[in-house]
């Protein structure tokens, strides 16, 4: 019996971390989830009694994560090897531009439906260079380390130009852009609320429940494979392609900059897996030896700083098939480099990774897209 099986003869409430819907649960797999503590021994028992093995990872979640929120009071500056709340990561938007003003430029994309604005870093010596990747952060609210990635590249980037001599030639070349958070209200959410929260808070339909998962929303096989069209569930897709603010603020603003946009990376925790297209279905795109090459590089790159074993491969045959992701609608926009980047751990500690892994984690993943740059810039026209 697998274990989605066993919770639907006994309902119980399950946050699933990996993989990140009841959809993608196939026999003999290892499932990481979340249950209330009120119902810890009723799981338990039907485990045993159902002959599963388990493992307790967290004794105490509770004060786990009252720990990770420690010195996080509102007075607590912007640290780069720590979780930054909103509010310090937008003021450091504003101070990283006014401190490197002839590298970084920060650009308002649009608000998200909570009404906040966006910011878009730009990074690079000239304004105009043909050549561009996007990178963006925090589609899913709970996944803290991968807004930690956008941060840190970007104190990398400002901090070793005219020093280290590949950040030099890739940033004198080309332009990043890069969007540190892009579900805003959901990691609000998620620091205040509901520390697991994965969605947007968006509340356009009839339903109770709030928020759309933004990696289903976009428009590609939008609402087909793994997405839901239920409000309650961790995989809504939304009331149609883009229906949702921040989606429509990242298309938009790569559709108008599609000409120079060479590479799509999204960085998303966890399961330390560098992914590509196709997503929604098991067909290899035309690129397909390219992608696993580069791939391949960018995973040795990671493996070459502390050893971190990344799996890399299309979504739909690595992870599982999925509908209405970023990476795949950047791909058949015609943006031929689209990577997904699943940061650490592999489910040790999940969302809450602790701080002291932000900056190797950090670390390891500019190395990769520093190699996916140099690979851009001498393999694009
Ligand atoms: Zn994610």
């Amino acid at each position: 019996m697998c274990i989605n099986q066993l919770f639907v003869f006994h309902p119980v409430q399950i946050d699933f971390w990996y993989p990140d819907s009841a959809l993608h649960i196939v026999n003999q797999m290892e499932v990481d989830f979340h249950v209330s503590g009120d119902q810890t021994k009723n799981v338990e028992s039907l485990m045993e009694q159902n002959g599963m093995h388990y493992e307790i990872l967290f004794q105490n979640l509770q004060e786990d994560i009252e720990n990770q929120l420690v010195d996080k009071s509102s007075t607590g500056k912007h640290s780069y090897t720590k979780y930054n709340d909103w509010r310090k990561i937008s003021a450091w938007t504003a101070r990283i531009e006014k401190r490197n003003p002839a590298l970084v430029s920060r650009i308002h994309i649009g608000n998200t439906f909570e009404n906040r604005p966006m910011y878009l870093l730009k990074v690079g010596k000239q304004s105009d260079a043909k050549k561009a990747i996007f990178i963006d952060c925090g589609i899913h609210a709970r996944e803290w380390i991968s807004p930690a990635f956008c941060q840190w590249f970007l104190k990398k980037a400002t901090r070793t130009y005219g020093k280290d001599t590949n950040m030099t030639y890739i940033l004198d070349n080309m332009n990043f852009y890069i969007l540190p958070l892009v579900n805003i209200d959901g990691y609000i959410w998620s620091w205040t609320q509901d520390r697991f929260w994965r969605k947007s808070r968006s509340n356009t339909s009839d339903s109770a429940c709030a928020g759309v998962d933004l990696n289903r929303n976009f428009d590609v096989a939008w609402g087909t494979v793994d997405a839901s069209k239920n409000p309650c569930q961790e995989i809504y897709c939304g009331t149609s392609p883009e229906s949702e603010p921040e989606t429509k603020a990242v298309t938009t603003f790569i559709r108008n900059h599609l000409s120079s946009i060479k590479a799509y990376l999204t960085i998303h925790s966890y399961s330390q897996m560098l992914l590509f297209p196709y997503g929604y279905t098991y067909e290899k795109t035309p690129n397909h030896d390219e992608l696993n090459e580069l791939a391949k590089g960018a995973a040795q790159a990671i493996a070459s700083l502390y050893g971190k074993h990344y799996n890399y491969g299309p979504s739909a045959a690595t992870i599982y098939p999925s509908s209405g992701c970023s990476d795949d609608w950047a791909y058949k926009l015609g943006i031929k480099y689209s990577f997904t980047f699943e940061l650490r751990d592999k489910g040790r500690y999940g969302f809450l990774l602790p701080e002291s892994q932000i900056k190797p984690t950090c670390e390891e993943i500019t190395l990769a897209v520093k190699f996916i740059a140099s690979y851009i810039l001498s393999h694009t026209s």
